[in-house]
């Protein structure tokens, strides 16, 4: 029985590292997951903030320029003088006073005058003619511009800007109103003329932004360019003219390009001592099963060993007793009959220990089985303390047997058992005493449908020293085995009465010091029989 399940034991411990192993896998796997996706996740959000950010910058940087001719036009425009040259058509004095900012300024591209009611244009461009020259950008590009101021309030501060492709280039183009510089003589915006400023929207100007926010490969594109970050400049009607384009920085990826050899490193060495950890609990598991089905094998062995042996050396045994019997019961002489005495007690201890081989086989191959029938515990008792009291007798011991039962009549259980762990402790307590005493007393008190018996040898033998006290219910154990063999025994008694007592579920216990004897005492809890107990209830 007992063998069964160490080797079911075996087997659970090899699921367990199993098991184990697989957690420690699962484990590492989600680590690394997590790991994974974490660092991931922040380079991501990191990339998102970095692009948004570069946005923002190349955003504001473009509304600079934007604001710059804005300012530009409104200073050129809101001027008193302007406004009477432009109406006396003082080309000379508009170019030396205005125009001249497109030829020969670099923040200025384009300069032109559009007379009141759009009569007529006139201007001057970069690389051009000091002379003012009609029609420099085309009746369409102009109408927009024309169309942008309509809506603003008539005066020099209404500035509006929009992109343009003209003369084959993309223009930032900014339109108002030249007006007195005191704002008075409020006049009809037909009578208003105009004043549109352009600036080249060149790669020089686009990657100068770049440079100066530390942008790299900033450019400017007539199509946005696709997995590169692209801001569109609008025509008046918000149709894009061209685009800013820039790659977005990353620097997310870059910081996860760069831990990602260590943190592989790191996740490689974890993956490693886990496997190797799981691997020794694995083989580790499996010695410890291979030897336990060894034990298991060997022990076996034993038993059967036992078993056969006790019975085949009962049979011969039985043959010499009986044949004893016969003989005493012939006319022999006294001297014959303490003979036939001798070889019977030799025959009969010699039974006793072979009757002891088969107990101990019987428990430990697990066939030994108890009965359930009502007895009297204090009867079982009494028959086998009048049995040994010869023997105490003999050796001139005081005996003292006492039972403190009264409630209890009879109890379930084995009374077999019952009488051979008495035997054992009495018998043992007897042959182990010189001098002295050897007293039995038995409990019993009542619990629910329990008894529980309490059996208590004491004796004023030799005692078991501490040390000795757990080995002597062991098999074979026997504590100065010179002198134990004196007395006779195998060992077996006290292994016997604690596999029994334990099969019934109770304790056995020994309290003893050199010298000071010795005190076995067995607690049992038996079912007390059901109708006893209704007749009591
Ligand atoms: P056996 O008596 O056949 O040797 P047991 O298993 O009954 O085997 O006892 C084991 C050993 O325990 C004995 O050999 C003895 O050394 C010790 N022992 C048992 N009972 C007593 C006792 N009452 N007093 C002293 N020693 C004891």
């Amino acid at each position: 029985m007992s063998s069964e399940r160490t080797s079911k034991q075996g087997l659970s411990n090899l699921r367990l590292s199993y098991y184990l192993s697989l957690f420690l896998f699962g484990g590492f796997i989600l680590v690394a997951v997590v790991v994974a996706a974490t660092s991931y996740m922040m380079a991501s959000e990191q990339n998102r903030v970095a692009a948004e950010k570069t946005r923002e910058l190349i955003a504001t940087a473009i509304g600079g320029v934007e604001n710059q001719l804005r300012v530009l036009i409104r200073d050129y425009s809101n001027w008193t003088a302007i406004y009477d040259a432009v109406r006396a058509r003082d080309y000379e004095w508009i170019y030396e006073n205005s125009g001249s900012s497109a030829t020969n300024e670099d923040y200025l591209d384009l300069n032109l005058v559009v007379e009141p009611g759009g009569q007529a244009n006139y201007g001057w461009v970069y690389n051009g003619d000091e002379k003012p020259q009609p029609g420099l950008l085309e009746a369409e590009i102009m109408a927009q511009m024309a169309a942008l101021l309509e809506p603003t309030p008539v005066n020099g501060d209404s500035v509006t800007h929009a992109y343009a492709t003209a003369r084959g280039e993309i223009w930032l183009l900014a339109t108002t109103r030249i007006v007195l510089t005191d704002g008075s003589a409020p006049v009809a915006d037909g009578e208003l003329a105009r004043h549109v400023f352009g600036l080249r929207v060149s790669d020089e100007l686009i990657s100068g932004l770049g440079d100066q926010f530390l942008i790299e490969g900033v450019s400017l594109s007539r199509e946005p360019i696709e997995g590169s970050d692209n801001l569109a400049l609008n025509a008046h009607e918000g149709a894009p003219v061209a685009y800013v384009t820039w790659r977005a920085p990353r620097p997310g990826t870059a910081t996860l390009e760069k831990i990602s050899i260590p943190l592989i490193t790191v996740m490689a060495l974890l993956a490693l001592a886990t496997a190797m950890t799981g691997r020794m609990m694995v083989r580790s598991a499996t010695r410890l099963e291979r030897a336990l089905v060894m034990a298991r094998a060997a022990d076996q062995a034993k038993t059967d060993f036992l078993a056969n042996i006790s019975h085949e050396l009962r049979t011969p045994m039985n043959g010499v007793i009986g044949v004893m019997g016969i003989l005493k019961a012939t006319d022999l002489s006294e001297k014959q009959q303490q003979m036939v005495q001798l070889v019977t007690n030799s025959a009969e201890a010699q039974m006793r220990i072979i009757e002891d081989l088969v107990d101990i086989s019987r428990i430990e191959s697990g066939t030994a089985s108890l009965d359930l029938v009502p007895f009297r515990p204090d009867e079982e008792l009494r028959n086998v303390v009048d049995l040994l009291r010869l023997d105490a007798d003999k050796k001139d011991l005081n005996f003292a047997f006492q039972t403190d039962i009264e409630a209890i009549d009879m109890v379930l259980g084995d009374p077999n058992a019952f009488r051979q762990i008495a035997t054992n402790l009495i018998g043992n307590a007897i042959k182990f005493t010189e001098t002295g005493q050897v007293s039995v007393h038995l409990d019993g008190t009542t619990r629910g449908d329990e008894a529980l018996l309490s059996l208590s040898v004491s004796d004023t033998g030799p005692g078991i020293a501490p040390e000795h006290q757990r080995l002597i219910f062991e098999r074979f154990a026997q504590v100065d085995s010179s002198k134990s063999r004196q007395k006779g025994g195998s060992g077996l008694g006290l292994s016997i009465s604690k596999a029994l007592v334990e099969m019934i579920g109770g304790t056995i216990e020994v309290k003893s010091s050199p010298g000071q004897g010795a005190t076995f005492t067995v607690r049992l809890a038996l079912e007390l029989p059901r109708q006893k107990m209704n007749e009591a209830a």
